[in-house]
């Protein structure tokens, strides 16, 4: 079976055939009980015709919080995609509490020409929350968190690799933030790294305004793969549930999975020379301070470097193209909590990651 090749749909989603156009996202003024399918228009063209950004709006029959899914924020990081659509397509309005609101390609231009950029080749989640006047580029990132994206009480950003690089499924979040680690732990994710968001990103500006946000890099670019959509999906209802949107019934509660590794940082290991590159570790695989890492040959096929690890690390993500000029990125090193670090975060977030998580006492739940 295919990601594709799914139970048939009963939940009333497939049947919303009609797409409604609007310049703003109006929660309150869309049908409770239903979903919504919207294009919502960011900026204009050349021409005068509207850059629009397609959004469902699954609005539950009882009042409650807004979760907000974003995908494709840089245009070639697709699995995010199928993410939204198997979350969608086994919801019931019946019992959601509050509304999920999903941007399904959050940079529109970008997804068509396959590219990370937008069409003035700036990245947005660099530039966030962007300008009200200024480049196209700002005022499309202004305009996606006026418009949608300011609209949410929580976010989920789901990114994938760069081009030529791999990645593993991990996500970056602020562990200080109690909400926010809980998001973290429960998508269970095989990395997490410890990450007060920066400014300029979509992630930054939601915790900016004081909205619990996580980043979930969902594997690799340009490509739907299968088991880490279909792990997303369950990690997004088990955050769902654990905020009381959905019942645990329908949540996924399994502990299966390996419980995900803590890490206190990241950063990548650089190319010294030009050449082409060889990544030893394999994704999610640990290594010791001192171990070969990485080497890179001439274009004669001469070792010219080898590289060792500078500290007992993860491989996060790593380079797939081989050929890396100095500077080029070649592993994401993720640097591992000791057990007296990894016990002080789940103090902060009453999560454990054994399996039994986030029990929190009774009313605590948002
Ligand atoms: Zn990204």
């Amino acid at each position: 079976m295919n990601e594709f090749s799914e139970p048939p749909v009963t939940n009333g989603y497939e049947n919303v055939k009609h797409v409604k156009r609007v310049d703003n996202l109006e929660i309150e003024s869309l049908p409770s009980g239903e979903f919504s399918r919207l294009f919502i228009e960011i900026v204009e063209n050349g021409i005068g015709r509207p850059i629009q950004v397609p959004v469902v709006v699954a609005r539950g029959k009882k009042d409650g919080p807004i979760m907000g899914v974003t995908a494709a924020l840089h245009g070639n990081e697709l699995n995010g995609i199928p993410v939204i659509h198997k979350l969608l397509q086994r919801l019931n309005l019946k019992t959601l509490r509050g509304s999920i609101v999903c941007a399904i390609g959050a940079n529109m231009p970008g997804l068509l020409t396959e590219r990370r950029e937008f069409t003035d080749g700036q990245d947005l989640n660099h530039i966030m929350p962007g300008k009200p006047n200024g480049k196209i580029s700002q005022v499309y990132a202004y305009n996606l968190v006026d418009r949608i994206t300011q609209h949410f009480d929580y976010l989920i950003d789901l990114h994938t690799a760069s081009e030529g690089r791999v990645n593993s499924l991990y996500v970056r979040a602020d562990l200080k933030q109690e909400t926010t680690a809980q998001m973290a732990y429960l998508l269970r994710p095989q990395i997490i790294v410890h990450n007060p968001p920066s400014d300029y990103t979509l992630r930054g500006t939601a915790a900016e305004a004081g909205k619990p946000a996580i980043t979930v890099e969902i594997c690799d670019p340009q490509k739907f793969q299968r088991d880490p959509i279909a792990r997303t999906v369950k990690g997004i209802r088990r955050i769902l549930n654990h905020i009381d949107m959905v019942p645990s019934k329908s949540a996924s509660q399994s502990s299966a999975t390996k419980p995900p590794i803590l890490c206190r940082k990241s950063y990548w290991v650089l190319a010294e020379r030009g050449g082409m590159m060889r990544c030893v570790p394999k994704i999610a695989e640990r290594f010791k301070k001192g171990d070969l890492i990485a080497t890179q040959v001439s274009i004669f096929g001469d070792t010219i470097k080898e590289y060792f690890a500078p500290e007992d690390g993860i491989a996060i993500g790593h380079c797939v193209n081989p050929i890396g000029q100095t500077g080029a990125r070649i592993l994401h090193l993720g640097v591992p909590m000791d057990e007296r670090e990894r016990a002080k975060f789940e103090k902060i977030s009453g999560c454990s990651l054994d399996g039994t998580l986030c029990e929190l006492p009774t009313g605590k739940k948002s």
